[in-house]
């Protein structure tokens, strides 16, 4: 059967099953792959539904080995990217490149946003990752990516609220 069908018979689902944490990095690396432009992803879903873990995949897939912890005090956690070995850093071009991962959890009034400088990351062609975008709403740019990652049991899905992902 010609891919064309199978990529569209996805889309329109807009439900992908992942079964456990491997598979949620993973789907964060599939993220990585679409965005060496950067852009802006809206990740929402309850506590532990694994929002943390894709964005971990995502900086594993592009090569960094180092701590990837939800940023919920300092609300945001920059990563800068060297050109390493990993086939799929070769995409991303330009180098240095650069991470935001946000965590909103905490963030007591969107305003707080301004004071971080919130618009200095969505201006910067950097790939940013937001966690809880909820709590800053009407405050974000317009994201190119919003998923809701849901409780399925052990299991979670992944719903496309906005945006497409080629898997
Ligand atoms: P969040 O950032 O959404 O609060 P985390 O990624 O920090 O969530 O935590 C998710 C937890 O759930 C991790 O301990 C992870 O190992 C576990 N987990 C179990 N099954 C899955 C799954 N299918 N996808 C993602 N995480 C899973
Ligand atoms: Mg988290």
């Amino acid at each position: 059967m010609p891919l064309a069908y199978l990529n569209l018979s996805l889309k329109m689902t807009n439900k992908i099953n992942i079964p456990d944490a491997k598979a949620m990095m993973e789907f964060g690396g599939k993220i990585a792959d679409q965005f060496p432009q950067g852009g802006i992803v809206l990740l929402n879903g309850d506590l532990g539904a694994g929002k943390t873990t894709l964005v971990r995949g995502l900086l594993r897939h592009l090569g960094y080995e180092g701590i990837v912890k939800s940023p919920t005090y300092t609300l945001v956690e920059p990563y800068t990217l060297e050109q390493n070995s990993q086939p799929s850093m070769q995409k991303w071009g330009g180098v240095p490149s650069v991470i935001y991962h946000f965590d909103l959890y905490r963030l007591a009034d969107p305003e707080e946003l301004e004071y971080i400088g919130g618009r200095d990351y969505w201006n910067s062609n950097a790939l940013c990752l937001i966690e809880w975008p909820e709590k800053a709403q009407g405050y974000l740019p317009e994201a190119d990516l919003e998923i809701t990652l849901h409780y399925q049991g052990d299991e979670r899905e992944i719903e496309i609220n906005k945006g497409d992902i080629s898997i």
